[in-house]
């Protein structure tokens, strides 16, 4: 059986009104400290931008799949932000904007470089790790339990599949049982009786809808 988990697959972005969308336009060209300006179009913009992302990814941070609502959450830039070395020019580009835990976005991703291969358009731009939007997680790395073993195995991996999981640490053991804690839960909440799922429910990183 596969285990999705690990890594998602982002198919629907948010969206903005108008009024947002001509406002984060006329700030152009964008520089990074524009993401801390104070001003009310912003502060609604990044609110919204995170309830959006947060439903999209089923609470659940787009790096690792562990569930977000008991940890530091980011609105995490895929290709960074930094105005030296990095790239504010896709600051507001929605393909770009995930939801990220902590761990994830600060500790393990930081400001390295994402870009492999530079386009002014960012959808034709070259990245060095799987893209939760425009690649497939699935087709770079499957990973498989077998029947009666708690172990879980690589099935299939691409070398851009390869530079992911070094890269998020996603074969360590820490970032292994943290995701196999999260299918565990799930997989007992779905036999769990109403009283007790709701019980699970209120302790638990897992958010059924
Ligand atoms: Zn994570």
């Amino acid at each position: 059986m596969p285990i999705n988990e690990w890594y998602l697959n982002i198919t629907e972005l948010p969206a903005f009104e108008k009024s947002t969308i001509d406002y984060l336009d006329g700030l152009k060209p964008h520089k990074a400290k524009q993401w801390d300006l104070q001003t009310n179009q912003m502060k609604a913009y990044k609110t919204s931008l995170l309830e959006q992302l947060l439903k999209i990814q089923d609470n659940r941070c787009v790096y690792c799949g562990t569930g977000l609502m008991r940890q530091l959450v980011d609105r995490e830039h895929f290709a960074h932000k930094d105005q030296k070395g990095g790239w504010p020019e896709f600051m507001f580009i929605t393909e770009n904007l995930f939801a990220a835990c902590g761990y994830c976005n600060r500790m393990l991703k930081g400001i390295k470089p994402m870009v492999k291969r530079y386009n002014k358009n960012y959808s034709d731009c070259e990245f060095h790790l799987i893209h939760p939007y425009f690649d497939i997680p699935t087709k770079e790395i499957v990973f498989v339990s077998r029947g009666g073993s708690d172990a879980i195995f690589v099935e299939h991996i691409t070398p851009k599949g390869e530079e992911t999981i070094a890269f998020f640490e996603l074969d360590s053991t820490i970032a292994t049982a943290r995701r196999a804690g999260y299918i565990t839960e799930i997989a007992i909440y779905n036999q769990l009786s109403a009283d007790n799922a709701a019980e699970v429910k209120a302790i638990s990183h897992y958010r059924p809808a």
